[in-house]
């Protein structure tokens, strides 16, 4: 196992509440889509990973919300044979569905950390990009519908899942049997209603967060708040409530042209002193070495020092402060002041952009309790008033559980709602997602064939675009050596960085006279193979050339060998026998020996690799790596990542490789302008332009 991943027993008992029973997420704070995908994998992968396969044959789901699709996506992919899944609605991801008004970002939660501005979940499963809620929606559901009809054939005659859809009665026992009523649904037939009850192994209880306390219109229903009066004169509105979804309202309601996921971008983009300010400050306050209770006075500092860059911020607000709204906040009775309300646990970029608009007149906040006093005083209609005030979670779980269930799961259902630590950090290993389980299949792993398309992960498109461009100019060049022959392949494999793990990643097809294949997406270990002792060793490394006295078969033994000393079938496919030269070239980032990508070609001719062609090639990987960072426009961008340490030593003692052989690096004045290759496609622009 890695370090730093955490053993999956442990993983799996933060979710237990009863004898195989989980709960997903509802308790937790950080309550977004991505972090709760994340937890649904991590609660698949550690069910997966130390589970008896008894308890893996028949499992249910309670919900069909992005949580509850994302682990089911992840138990089939990983070969549990039979899921039941359970929808109170009439559709999947029924909240987000159509919500046209309310924008998304995976990561803009974590503004203004490093990598917060990347624009995609990079999920290996049910991958979506930022945008409307209802694109995000559409995406996923589409990823699913693919996902079910590649893992349930038409024709075949037990089905690997059940979507019950319209369920309006479900009740759970202690001993996980469930009866329910609702509509069984089948990606090739239509919907039939039914009424059962049936035992189940494992049940995941992914009913989300509850409904929405006192609010009559859900966050996630279609409103105008964020469109500008058609009457003359201004409305004044209440938001009452001091959560992410009520300061998120007051912003729409007093910020022109909000959106959630390009705001901070717009607001903070040329201003890098008082982002970095802001990154210090929020590493010292989730460090705990500043309290929240604090916070505000950490604010007023900021904004009174000259220096910092707060009056430009707040000159930009103040030009993009509606003209045809005001906004009375109306904050809890607990908050004694409107300073506390800092303390409270909305995100940090919330509460620092609430911290700007009030610095901008941009709002009266209030702690008065009578609405119908505040809408009097104020001249506010009833139906200006909006209220987010959280979620009832137990209740959401209540529902579902008979009284048996609801009384042996008590205890840890408090000791839950007290401190609850789902992870929502990536436990899983590079790749594991697209790599069955042959404890479930009930077989041993994988032909080579299959290893040509496993251990996948998200590759951004236009990163396989950018490469294979590149790839094409290395085969080209080949190509015109004539010495490559009819079956030559290049490719580029970037580093990956999955969780805590270093991978290296295939980032497009192979280019060049070969008909072998091997899908872009796939990962390998940064530490086996030509490629994984190129990276550790930070060396480029090719075949040697065949001596006048080898044998044909004495030298294609040795490569093989050499190839068994690098485990390179741990993650890939054997070596093709015909194969007679290598090539692997690291390519640095702009921090020295930081490995961005490993160039590999390989021939089935000899000698191949020559002095001058390693040397033509390692030139064009280092023009290759000066351009990265200098890819900026308003669509495409290289987007950085927080930096993993990268492994410096190798898989194994290495006796003595007989044909692998360092070649001296040859110096070179180009830099690299990146420390990571991840070009994305994106209508959101990068905070830093040009470098990362
Ligand atoms: C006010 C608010 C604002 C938010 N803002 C954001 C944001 O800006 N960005 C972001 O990424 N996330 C946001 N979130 C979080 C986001 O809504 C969730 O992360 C997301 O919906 C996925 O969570 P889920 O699948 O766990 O829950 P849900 O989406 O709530 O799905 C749970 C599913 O379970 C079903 N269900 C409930 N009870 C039963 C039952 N008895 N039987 C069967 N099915 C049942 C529900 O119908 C629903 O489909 C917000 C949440 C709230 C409440």
């Amino acid at each position: 196992m890695l370090v730093g991943i955490p053993p999956a027993k442990s993983v799996l008992s933060k979710f237990r509440i009863a004898n195989n029973a989980y709960v997903l997420g509802t308790f937790e704070t950080g309550l977004t889509i991505y972090n709760q995908q994340v937890r649904a994998l991590n609660l698949a992968w550690s069910m997966v990973e130390s589970l008896p396969t008894n308890k893996l044959r028949r499992v249910a789901r309670v919900g069909g919300g992005f949580a509850g699709l994302t682990a089911a996506a992840g138990l089939l992919h990983k070969g549990v044979e039979h899921i039941s899944l359970f929808e109170k609605l009439a559709t999947l991801c029924p909240l987000q569905q159509g919500s046209d008004t309310r924008w998304v970002h995976p990561r803009i939660y974590d503004w203004p950390d490093e990598g917060s501005d990347l624009p995609t979940a990079a999920l290996p499963l049910l991958n979506w990009d930022a945008g409307r809620a209802s694109d995000v929606a559409v995406q996923v559901l589409q990823a699913w519908d693919a996902l079910v009809r590649s893992v349930q054939l038409p024709a075949a005659k037990v089905p690997r899942i059940d979507v019950y859809l319209n369920v309006k009665h479900l009740r759970i026992g202690e001993t996980l049997q469930i009866e329910w009523v609702g509509e069984k649904s089948n990606i090739y037939s239509s919907p039939i209603a039914s009424g059962d009850k049936q035992r189940f192994d494992s049940v995941v209880l992914a009913v989300g967060f509850g409904m929405e306390r006192k609010s009559p219109v859900s966050y996630w229903r279609n409103e105008t708040l964020g469109q500008p009066e058609l009457d003359l004169g201004k409305r004044t509105y209440l938001v009452s409530g001091q959560g992410d979804g009520a300061l998120i309202d007051l912003f729409r309601i007093r910020i022109s042209r909000f959106r959630q996921d390009r705001i901070l971008v717009e607001l903070f983009g040329d201003n890098p002193g008082l982002l970095k300010i802001l990154r210090d400050l929020k590493h010292t306050l989730v460090g705990a070495r500043i309290k929240p209770e604090t916070l505000y006075q950490r604010f007023e500092d900021i904004a009174t020092d000259k220096h910092s860059g707060f009056d430009r911020l707040l000159d930009a607000l103040r030009n993009r402060l509606r003209a045809d709204t005001a906004a009375i906040l109306q904050t809890s009775r607990t908050v004694d002041s409107f300073k506390k309300v800092f303390s409270t646990p909305a995100s940090f970029q919330n509460r620092f952009l609430l911290f700007a608009l009030y610095r901008a007149g941009g709002f009266i906040p209030t702690r008065r309790e009578k609405v119908d006093r505040i809408c009097e005083e104020y001249g506010i209609k009833n139906g200006d008033v909006i209220r987010r005030h959280g979620t009832d979670r137990l209740e959401a779980l209540h529902e579902v559980m008979d009284n048996t269930l609801q009384r042996s799961s008590k205890r840890r259902l408090r000791s839950l709602q007290e401190q609850s630590q789902q992870p929502s950090n990536i436990c899983w290993e590079g790749g594991y997602w697209h790599v069955p389980l042959p404890k479930l299949k009930g077989q041993p792993l994988e032909s080579d064939t299959s290893k040509a398309k496993w251990r996948l992960e998200h590759l951004p498109s236009a990163t396989e675009v950018w490469v294979t461009g590149f790839i094409t100019a290395v085969a080209g060049y080949l190509d015109s050596l004539g010495t490559a022959g009819n079956d030559f392949r290049v490719t580029l494999h970037r580093t990956l960085y999955v969780g805590v793990e270093v991978t290296l990643q295939q980032a497009a097809s192979y280019v060049g006279t070969t008909t072998r294949i091997g899908d872009p997406g796939r990962t390998f270990a940064f530490t086996n193979a030509t490629i994984g002792y190129a990276a550790v060793m930070r060396q480029i490394v090719r075949s040697r050339p065949r001596t006048a006295k080898e044998k044909d078969e004495e030298y294609r033994k040795a490569l093989q060998s050499d190839m068994g000393q690098l485990q390179l079938t741990k993650h890939s496919q054997q070596m093709y026998e015909g194969v007679r030269s290598v090539l692997a070239i690291p390519v640095f980032g702009r921090q020295p020996k930081n490995v961005l990508a490993v160039l590999f070609a390989d021939s089935t001719r000899f000698n191949v690799f020559t002095d001058n062609c390693v040397m033509a090639i390692n030139m064009m990987c280092q023009r290759f790596a000066s351009q990265i960072g200098k890819i900026h426009s308003d669509r495409v961008a290289n987007f950085s990542v927080p930096p993993v340490h990268q492994p410096t030593t190798t898989i194994s003692k290495i006796a003595k490789l007989r044909v692998i052989e360092f070649v001296a690096q040859q110096r070179s004045a180009i830099v690299a302008t990146a420390n990571y290759l991840n070009i994305e496609f994106t209508d959101f622009l990068t905070v830093q332009k040009g470098e990362d």
